[in-house]
């Protein structure tokens, strides 16, 4: 097996759409056995089973990122097919926009508890099995959410910003015991995620939904969208050995938007 992650195991949450997708391709494309966990199952078995045809090496497994016994036997399970995981993506999250009066309890705590609490449960799990072979690499999905506040958006927000804090204290804590820990920030991907908000934002724009993407690229100093290539493509490199002084960081991945 050949590619800059040659018989490593990885496991990637939200790994049965859009950049999760992608993100499992890329790492089976660089010989990874990967691990596609998503809350639903049979778009999980589709990625895997696409990569499979494609002469890469990947399973499907269900499971909700937030629920820790879930988790647990996710990583169990892998673990038995595949072997050691010496890497875990944190890709699965949620993303609503609505004017923060209009934002409820339940929206508040679902995007915290699938954002933030799915990635902690995650990053846990993860290091409980990478700490006594003194190896491993956590990825996290941030946002450049994460880095910069935006109105409508204040759940989103407070949990990307939440994962960046998060993926600091653990580079920190962590960085002695031989694992690294990184979060990504990438910029507007128009996957599932924008189809459930294009018309909210275009609301809070007062643009058509389709003024939306000439909009958002007018504001992109590259002059285009990010895509789950260009995610992926940077979540390879950050998880490989490419990558092994980098720790703590969260990279922005969304054409010159964001520049801290
Ligand atoms: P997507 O909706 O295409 O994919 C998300 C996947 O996560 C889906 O397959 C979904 O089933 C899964 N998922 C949702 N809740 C889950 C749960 N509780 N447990 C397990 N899986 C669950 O979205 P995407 O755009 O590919 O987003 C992936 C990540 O990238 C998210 O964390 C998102 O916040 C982040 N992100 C996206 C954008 C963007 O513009 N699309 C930009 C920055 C960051």
């Amino acid at each position: 097996m050949s590619g800059r992650l040659a018989g490593k195991v990885a496991m990637v949450t939200g790994g049965g759409s859009g950049i999760g997708a992608e993100i499992c391709r890329h790492c089976a494309r660089e010989g990874a056995l990967v691990a596609v966990t998503d809350v639903r199952q049979e778009a999980a078995e589709q990625v895997a089973a696409e990569i499979c045809q494609a002469q890469g090496h990947a399973l499907a497994w269900a499971c909700d990122v937030a629920d820790r016994n879930a988790v647990e036997a996710a990583a169990e399970g892998v673990e038995k097919e595949l072997g050691p995981l010496a890497i875990w993506v944190n890709n699965a999250g949620i993303s609503r926009i609505v004017p923060f009066l209009e934002c409820s309890d339940e929206l508040w705590d679902l995007t915290l508890r699938v954002n933030l609490k799915g990635t902690f449960i995650g990053c846990q799990v993860a290091l409980r099995r990478m700490l006594p072979r003194r190896r491993g690499v956590i990825l996290n999905m941030s946002s450049q959410s994460g880095k910069s506040g935006s109105s409508h958006y204040a759940a989103y927000c407070a949990s990307k910003f939440g994962i960046i804090g998060l993926t600091q204290s653990l580079a920190i804590e962590f960085a002695q015991h031989g694992i690294r820990v990184n979060a990504l920030c990438p910029g507007v991907v128009f996957t599932s995620l924008w189809d459930g908000q294009l018309e909210d934002y275009a609301r809070k724009r007062n643009l058509s939904p389709e003024e939306v993407k000439p909009y958002l690229e007018a504001r992109i100093p590259l002059g285009r969208l990010c895509t789950p290539q260009d995610v992926a493509a940077a979540a390879v490199f950050l998880v490989s050995d490419e990558a092994a002084y980098i720790t703590g960081q969260a990279l922005n991945v969304s054409g010159g938007s964001v520049m801290h």
